[in-house]
């Protein structure tokens, strides 16, 4: 008898999303373990190593028990990195449940999935991504890091399509990154760059998860 696919899963649960264009909107969070990068700044370095094991079905019940009491519309598969995982069967049986799909890459892997929202952050130093990105991705995500500036976000403005934002995310609303978040943006707009947003984490703020 074939053998279930196994997901490494840090955490499964209900809140809004925080971060991106789809702020506030109630969300499922599937939260993939591991990581192939090591940002000294994550904020769920929890998720590189802490899983369980789950197979496609036991993530569908654990999803449809959530919905019981929360009954949100769109999932968001995030990590770690949870393109480091086949979720090829995950995410079909997430939309024949009629669910939209987010999901939250560093852009460093891409799978042909039925995903309806790539989130791209790709990360320092250099901000690799892949290609097949350039017309996916709905929002691009930039921590504000200490050593952020304009040419790395001038960089990822123009390798984009105009009409895809480009949001700078403060490192977990810390001040100092909020004051230089506001410092670029000014630089990126008289520099001529468009399409270029602040952003915060909102769940923080709210106390949530
Ligand atoms: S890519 Fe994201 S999840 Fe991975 S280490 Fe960096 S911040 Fe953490």
């Amino acid at each position: 008898m074939p053998q279930p696919h196994i997901l490494k899963i840090t955490e499964i649960f209900s809140s809004v999303q925080g971060e991106g264009l789809r702020q506030g909107e109630p969300t499922i969070f599937i939260r993939l373990s591991g990581c192939n990068l090591k940002c000294s700044f994550c904020d769920t370095k929890y998720a590189w190593e802490e899983s369980q094991q789950y197979s496609v079905d036991q993530v569908l019940e654990e999803v449809k028990k959530i919905r019981q009491s929360f009954p949100a519309q769109w999932i968001c598969i995030t990590g770690g990195e949870p393109l480091l995982q086949d979720i090829d069967g995950l995410t079909k049986a997430l939309k024949k449940e009629g669910l939209k799909i987010q999901v939250e890459t560093n852009a460093t892997f891409y799978r042909t999935l039925p995903v309806d929202w790539y989130s791209l952050s790709p990360k320092p130093d250099r901000y690799t991504f892949r290609p097949e990105y350039r017309e996916k991705a709905k929002e691009v995500k930039i921590i504000v890091t200490k050593n952020l500036d304009l040419e790395s976000i001038r960089r990822l403005r123009m390798s984009f399509p105009e009409k895809t934002p480009v949001l700078l995310q403060p490192q977990s609303n810390r001040k100092w990154s909020i004051i230089l978040g506001i410092k670029l943006l000014k630089q990126a707009l008289k520099a001529g760059l468009k399409n270029i947003r602040l952003s915060v984490q909102l769940h923080e703020i709210y106390g949530m998860r």
